[in-house]
This record gives C-alpha cells, structure tokens and sequence, in this order.
C-alpha cells in the first residue's frame, strides 16, 4: 500500500480525502494529514457564524473514522526532503511519503504600515483567530473598532461585531467602492447605504496609513491617508490574503509571480510526486482565493492518484460566485465581471427611488447567453441565475429577476 501525505488540513485537503477513500475501492492508497491547526478540518466559510456566536462544533466538516486515514493535528510541516521523499514536521519527525498532497491555503495578509503588530490588531482566517476577536470585542462592548477592508470578510466581521458583540464598527476601504472585484459603484452605494443605516461608518477611496498605540504597546486607533483619525481599541485586518508557500524555496520547488505553489492544469508541481491543490496552489501562475476551484482540484487529484483521470466537468463558468452573508441583505455576484466578451451587453434594472433593488447582467453580443451578474435584493434570483451563467436564456432577462 502507498502513502499519501498531505500538508494542511483546510477544506481542499478534507475534500481529498473525501475523494479518494471513496473512489479507492482496492485500498491503494493510505493517507496521513499533517495539520497544523489544533482542530479537524472545519467549514472555514462559515466562520463569520462563529463570530455571531455559534459553537464552534457546528463549524466542523465529517470526521472520516477511516482506518486509513490518518490526521495529526496541531503538527506542522517545516520542511521537504525531496531526495528522501519525507517530509520534516517542526518537532523534527520525518514521515515518508510516496505522494505529497500540499494544501497549506493562505495566510491573511498584514499591511506593511506603522502599529500593525500592536495589541488589539487582529487578522481572520482561523477559528482561533476568530475566537481572538470574539473575547477581545466582549470586552470593548459598547467601543468602537476599525476593521480594515470592504471586502465580503470585512463587511461580514463589521456586521457581526455590531449586531452581535455591540461594538461600533468603522470599515476603512482603500477603493472607491465597497466590495470592489465583486459589483459595480451603483450596487456598491446601495449597499453603502444600507450599511450606514444599521450604524456602520464607511470610510471609502482612503488608505489606511498607521494604527497608533499607547506606551504599553496597545493599538489605540488608526490614521487614514486623508488625516482622518478613529480611536478605537480594537482593529481587523480582512484585506487580502496570501499563499501559503513557504515551503517552496528550501525544497526548491518554483513559485507562481504572485505567489503560490506552480503546478500544471493537473496540479502537479515539476517535482512528479508532488502536488498543490487549493489557495496554496497557482495552475499557470494563476492563484484561487475561493473554496470551488480547490474542490475541483481535489476531485482532479484523487483521480490522478488513482490513474483514472476521469475528465472533471470544468469549473462552473459562475464562479467565481459571492453572496454577502449578511442577514436581511442580499447581495450576490457571479461569473467574471471583469473579463467578459468585447460587445457584451449589459443591462441594469432599478426599481424606485430611493432604489432598493438593483440588478446588472452582462449578456454576449447577441444577448443570448449569461456571462456574469451583480443581484441586489434579488434573493431568489441567485440560484437560477447561477445555474444560467454560460447558459442560453430560457426567457427574456428581466423575467429571470423576479
Ligand atoms: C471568513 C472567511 C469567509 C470565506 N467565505 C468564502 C465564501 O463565502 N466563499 C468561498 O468560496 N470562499 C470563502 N472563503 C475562502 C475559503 O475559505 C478558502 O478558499 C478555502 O478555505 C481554501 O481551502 P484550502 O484548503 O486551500 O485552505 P485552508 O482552508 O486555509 O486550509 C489550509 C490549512 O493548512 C494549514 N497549514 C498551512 N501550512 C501548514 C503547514 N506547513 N503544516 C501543516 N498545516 C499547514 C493551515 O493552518 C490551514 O488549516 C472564506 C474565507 C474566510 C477566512
């Protein structure tokens, strides 16, 4: 029997072993996961429930209870010995391996300013993390916080330290425009407005320049590029992630220009026995920051392991696709918004002023097929209208709204 190692486990590398224990029916392979979180694979997306104050056994994906998967957490991999085929964990064990599996994700990235590392600065990837935020915000209930980011994480984590731990949160966003690769400035300012209306103070097209701290070390507030000042005790850095890739130079495996573990359309790195799947993984350069493609890579992987290849269906040309989860908000994105056809047509649909529905599909030049979509209190339209991206529509746009 041959021994798969996977580094990380995060939700790419649960799905692995989900896949390969149930299409290895001659028990080929065994299979050893190296995490180095103190918890199983947990629903990472689903974090932002946490934070509102679900236990965090809800969050926890199926255990396998297979004999021959085997998980070790709260043990990292420090390093690969290529020549030996083993991998080194930080307590120096080395554990054999006949295939690698890396699935290492992506570490939330600090802004590379003044006071970032203060007391009471906090970044958002994990549930210990998490859990971080929660204790520090039940203590400054009632004070303000800066979170930093008006990306789908920052306006989820500002949502819920207001509704939930009765913090007075400032969202800072260095763009014109909240939630920037996902909708246009029209659905943007109506979000913008609705966020305000819940008690969410909004500073947008203004950078972050320091967060400023006491003599003990303590963040007490932030600076913006405009001057703008905001004490708070309390800051959260949601902006931009980065792979997870730091075991690359040393093994000497090459790294996509922006970051990530290179490998080829079947996730394999130049190295034959070692593969990347999930944020860790750039194919061709390109890197993922969403849960599909690493699944599709997972699925794709199990099969290679397997020598049964079976073609994957691609990847849904909807993706990459966002809801905001935000309760009585809805506001969804599909498909590349930013890489559609020369020609496209696009159509927007508002209802009365002041609008509270809002609507834009971007159709190819003859109007006939879906290519992307921004949905604005259109909570029903988002499943049909996912299922139709690089679909011929079956009835005239504005119907599918309704
Ligand atoms: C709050 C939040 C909300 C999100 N919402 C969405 C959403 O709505 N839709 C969507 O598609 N995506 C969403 N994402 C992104 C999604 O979670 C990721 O795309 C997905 O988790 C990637 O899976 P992964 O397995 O590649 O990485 P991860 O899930 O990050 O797992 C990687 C694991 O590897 C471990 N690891 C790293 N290095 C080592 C090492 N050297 N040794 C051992 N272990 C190691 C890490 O600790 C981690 O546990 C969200 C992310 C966050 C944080």
């Amino acid at each position: 029997m041959k021994r798969l190692l996977v580094i990380g486990y995060g939700m790419t590398a649960h799905r692995l072993v989900e896949e390969l224990r149930s299409r290895d029916r001659e028990n080929r392979w065994r299979i050893v996961v190296l995490g180095e979180e103190p918890f199983e694979a947990y629903n990472r997306i689903a974090l932002a429930d946490r934070l509102r104050g679900v236990p965090a056994g809800k969050l926890m994906l199926r255990a396998t209870g297979d004999p021959l998967v085997e998980v070790r957490t709260s043990t990292r991999a420090a390093s690969i010995d290529r020549r030996t085929r083993e991998v080194v964990t930080a307590d120096g064990e080395r554990v054999p391996y006949d295939a690698l599996v890396l699935a290492t994700g992506a570490t939330p990235a600090r802004p590379p300013i003044p006071g970032a590392e203060l007391r009471g600065c906090h970044v958002y990837r994990t549930l210990e993390d998490v859990n971080a935020i929660r204790r520090a915000a039940e203590t400054a209930s009632g004070e303000r916080a800066v979170i930093v980011g008006g990306g789908l994480l920052g306006l989820e984590t500002a949502e819920a330290l207001r509704r939930h731990l009765g913090i007075r949160p400032h969202v800072v966003e260095a763009a014109p425009h909240l939630m920037p690769a996902q909708l246009d400035p029209m659905a943007a300012e109506l979000l913008a407005t609705r966020l305000s209306h819940r008690g969410i103070r909004l500073h947008q097209g203004t950078a972050l320049l320091s967060v400023n701290g006491d003599r003990t070390g303590r963040a007490t507030g932030i600076t913006l590029a405009d001057e703008t000042r905001i004490d708070a005790g309390m800051v959260v850095f949601t902006a931009g992630t980065r792979p997870r890739d730091d075991l690359a130079p040393e093994a000497d495996l090459p790294r996509g220009e922006r970051g990530g573990y290179l490998v080829g359309d079947d996730c394999r790195t130049p190295d034959p026995a070692i593969w990347a799947i999930g944020d860790c993984a750039a194919v061709h350069g390109r890197r993922t920051g969403t849960v599909a493609p690493g699944y599709h890579m997972a699925a794709q992987v199990a099969g290679h392991l397997l020598n049964t290849p079976t073609p994957q269906p691609p990847l849904s040309p909807a993706e990459p696709s966002t809801v905001l989860k935000l309760p009585g908000v809805d506001v969804a994105s599909m498909g590349n918004l930013h890489a559609t056809t020369p020609g496209a047509i696009e159509l927007t649909y508002t209802n009365a002023t002041p609008a509270t529905r809002y609507a834009k599909l971007i159709l190819d030049p003859e109007a006939r097929t879906l290519q992307a979509a921004i949905l604005l209190g259109h909570p029903t339209a988002y499943p049909r209208l996912h299922a139709l991206v690089g679909q011929e529509l079956p009835a005239p746009a504005e119907q599918l709204l309704t």
